[in-house]
């Protein structure tokens, strides 16, 4: 996870203000407006998740099943275990879950 601050429009407030922008892997994932507080989440799951799926494709094919079958499973099991950045991994895999859970 990574975050950075630009200088936007806001889609809320229709001010040019500070967003604090969220990105999970190299999607954004999270935007907040810095002047009204709006927080803008968007669904990158769908993108997301087949480009962890690459990121991580040297690890073990049974581990690409579970992520198939349940990522948020996974996301609690993997950082401990495999990944080379477990807290970044968790941080963002917790990101996108919730962006996935607000449809
Ligand atoms: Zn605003």
């Amino acid at each position: 996870m990574n975050i950075e601050e630009s200088f936007l429009r806001c889609t809320a407030c229709e001010q040019d203000a500070e967003h604090v922008v969220v990105y999970a892997g190299r999607f954004v994932s999270q935007i907040k407006c810095a002047g009204c507080g709006a927080v803008t989440r968007l669904d990158v799951s769908e993108d997301y998740l087949p480009d962890l799926r690459q990121r991580i494709s040297s690890k073990p094919r049974r581990l690409m099943r579970r992520l198939r079958r349940d990522p948020g499973e996974l996301a609690s099991s993997l950082p401990r275990s495999t990944l080379s950045k477990p807290g970044r991994m968790a941080a963002e895999f917790r990101i996108v879950w919730r962006s996935r859970r607000g449809r």
